[in-house]
């Protein structure tokens, strides 16, 4: 008794028995149902030609494949595969790559008339043939591929009744209009399954194989990876095994990458990062729906090498799922826009094909932001930036599950978030910006230690690097680290400290000693001032090659009134105030304070400023000035001695809180000229022992103001 085949198949089994025939190979009729009664089976044998010369068939994978994806699509209309022969259909068929379009126009002109038809595109077209086909292919590569362009031709065949077949990988954009709207049936080209594979191989090898394939891997897999694997002269077995290879070896597979457990330096971001992961997981796992994850598409901001691409790959490596990288300037090198928006297209495909998964879009800025653009560009882009919209919503879903965006996380990443168009990061879209801050000296020597790997430097304190690359990027690290390996290699030499610190410094000399130790003063002036007037809470503090720098976290509730603000001044001043007090007037620097709105004074005499115009605390009452008025006032010598008596007032009063606590600073300056760094918890340490004294009570209002 011979096995029945499903039934499902047999048409792609007719296809690829035509196609091994036409493509004059020694190929035998692939299994058929054996049954000679049977319609469909009738059917077939009047389709093929019916080559049974026995041997293997040898049409190449790809094509295949696309027979059998084209005879599943046809056969699942009822009907259609005898009214593409018999009758005057129109169809339209869509591909889920533009590089399809031309493998499926093959398939249909070999296999899906019959011998009687005369199979011509628009260009040939003509209505004095026996029995005319029209078959459309456009896939966005030439400049007539235009709704516009065609239609002519389109309404000549449907006035002789003859078979109108589309095919394209975006119908709307390429295929003739009036084609759209004969058009009876609108088919789409399923994707890949286990057994279209499975067919492919027999097709191409002459039989078929026993082991199942793992479908994970099936869905990764494109029809253009069919023939590095499934040839002819390879086994069955040997096919199946060679495919699983490629697709696993494809990057969206490979995480080479760190997990992002293992990365350091991303600041508030990562825990963004971690949750998204635990979300993933618990889709992946079926016990989250898709709509319950917190962040889905977000904006990653940040400067060039921080690390964002780096980023969303290290998520999908932690959450166990693909990674479908693209970015605008890879959509933007096709020739025309056409090919752009198939590109796009492709890829959110793929990215849907592989869900759940992660969908790197590096760069989005390059679309540009409209509003910034010429008239001419602006077209262009528009077309571009609504295509991306469209997709990302998941309107261009052309699986037909209408599940949109559902199971891709998109990650877009830009180093001029401001650049991003708007319309891009309304709700629904990228609606949450993320922004990775260039990493700070603790985040340092964690991407140092990361790069040198567990037995480089094994047991150095890493601070001394991290301080002297202040300012730098994980990326920056990457490189240094590889310089300075390669250096030590070179001369034949275990690798030291000293080498990483030469090429981050590369011929920049460090701080002299005499200022270092000025500049790690200045610190401890507006740390141990700062804390012990309330106005913030200290995060760490350090000396590097080009100054020095205090973190903080400022404790609003402390600074929100006239004294609060008054001593967020007087903390500000505290860097100067404590050269002065310490030294003397004679070894003040320049660098601590001044200089620029965001230097120590600037920001002092901005809020004094407020005081007297903004907020109402001033000599002005409680009046607040537009900032043009307020600009003028300062032209008022007057006002200007308000502002001016009010720094000095708190500048002396930094100086007396100094001289208190000139120990508590004397102390963390050793320490802090000593190290370089002090975190959090060895600022404490020195802190605890040097309790603070206040110097005089309380914030002092200066009563002559109101005189
Ligand atoms: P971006 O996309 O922000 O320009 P990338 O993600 O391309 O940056 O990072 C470039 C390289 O810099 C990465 O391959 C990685 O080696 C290194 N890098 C960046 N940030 C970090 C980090 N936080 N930890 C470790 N390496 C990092």
């Amino acid at each position: 008794m011979t096995a029945r085949i499903p039934r499902r198949d047999l048409l792609a089994r007719a296809y690829l028995d035509i196609l091994t025939d036409r493509e004059g190979a020694s190929g035998k009729a692939m299994l058929r149902s054996g049954d000679p009664d049977d319609p469909i089976e009738q059917l077939l044998t009047d389709l093929s030609p019916g080559a049974e010369a026995g041997g293997k068939a040898s049409i190449r994978a790809d094509l295949a494949a696309t027979a059998i994806l084209v005879a599943r699509s046809i056969e699942a209309v009822d009907g259609l595969t005898r009214d593409l022969r018999r009758g005057g259909p129109v169809v339209t068929l869509t591909t889920h790559a533009a590089e399809l379009v031309a493998p499926v126009k093959h398939v249909l002109k070999n296999c899906a008339f019959g011998n009687d038809a005369v199979v011509k595109d628009i260009g040939s077209f003509a209505d004095n043939y026996g029995r005319p086909v029209l078959l459309v292919a456009r896939d966005g590569t030439a400049a007539d591929h235009k709704p516009d362009r065609g239609n002519d031709v389109v309404g000549s065949a449907l006035h002789q009744g003859a078979p109108v077949v589309g095919v394209a990988a975006d119908p709307e954009r390429h295929l003739p209009r009036d084609l759209l709207r004969s058009c009876e049936h609108s088919l789409s080209l399923g994707q890949l399954d286990a057994t279209a594979i499975a067919l492919t191989i027999e097709a191409v090898t002459g039989s078929a194989p026993a082991a199942k394939i793992d479908e994970e891997l099936v869905r990764a897999a494109d029809v253009w990876d069919l023939p590095l694997a499934v040839r002819p002269d390879t086994t069955p077995e040997k096919c199946v095994e060679l495919l699983e290879k490629i697709i696993r070896n494809k990057t969206i597979f490979v995480h080479r990458g760190p997990a992002l457990e293992d990365l350091a330096g991303y600041g508030e971001v990562f825990q963004i990062g971690i949750n998204l992961v635990a979300d993933l997981k618990e889709y992946k796992a079926g016990r989250l729906k898709w709509e319950a994850i917190e962040n889905t598409a977000l904006l990653v901001a940040g400067l060039p090498g921080t690390g964002k691409t780096q980023l969303a790959a290290a998520v999908a490596k932690s959450a166990g799922i693909p990674l479908v990288s693209a970015s605008i300037a890879e959509f933007n090198s096709a020739q025309y826009l056409s090919g752009t928006l198939s590109r796009i297209k492709a890829v959110f495909e793929q990215a849907r094909r592989l869900k759940p998964c992660v969908l790197l879009i590096d760069e989005i800025d390059g679309v540009g932001d409209r509003a910034t653009m010429s008239d001419e560009h602006k077209l262009y882009w528009t077309q571009i930036l609504n295509f991306l919209l469209e997709q990302m919503s998941g309107v261009g879903d052309v699986s037909g599950v209408g599940e949109g965006r559902t199971g891709v996380v998109v990650i877009a990443t830009s180093n001029w978030p401001d650049r991003v168009d708007p319309a891009l990061r309304r709700a629904g879209r990228l609606d949450r910006t993320v922004v990775i801050e260039p990493p700070d000296t603790e985040s340092l020597v964690l991407i140092f230690r990361y790069h040198l790997g567990p037995d480089l430097l094994k047991d150095v304190d890493l601070t001394p690097a991290a301080l002297a690359a202040t300012g730098g990027t994980g990326a920056d690290a990457q490189s240094w680290v590889r310089r300075s390996k390669a250096r030590a290699r070179r001369e034949q030499r275990d690798l030291v400290l000293d080498d990483l610190l030469r090429q981050i410094r590369s011929g920049r000399e460090g701080l002299p000693e005499g200022l270092r130790r000025v500049v790690a003063l200045h610190e401890a002036g507006h740390l141990v001032i700062g804390v012990g007037l309330g106005v913030f809470e200290p995060r760490a503090v350090s000396v590097f090659d080009e100054g020095g720098a205090t973190r903080i976290d400022v404790i609003r509730a402390a600074t929100q009134t006239e004294g609060g603000i008054e001593n967020f001044i007087t903390m500000l001043l505290s860097g100067r105030a404590a050269e002065e007090v310490v030294l003397g007037k004679a070894e003040r620097t320049a660098g601590g304070g001044a200089g620029g709105p965001e230097s120590d004074f600037g920001r002092a005499t901005n809020a004094a400023i407020d005081l007297e115009l903004q907020l109402g605390f001033g000599a002005l009452g409680v009046a607040q000035f537009s900032q043009r008025a307020s600009e003028m006032l300062l032209h008022d010598p007057e006002m200007l001695a308000l502002v001016k008596r009010r720094i000095d007032r708190l500048y002396r009063r930094a100086c007396e809180l100094v001289s208190a606590n000139q120990a508590a600073i004397g102390a963390v300056s050793d320490r802090l000229d000593c190290a370089g760094y002090l975190d959090r918890k060895a600022i404490d340490d020195v802190l605890k022992d040097h309790p603070f004294d206040a110097a005089i009570p309380g914030p002092t209002i200066d009563k002559t103001k109101e005189a």
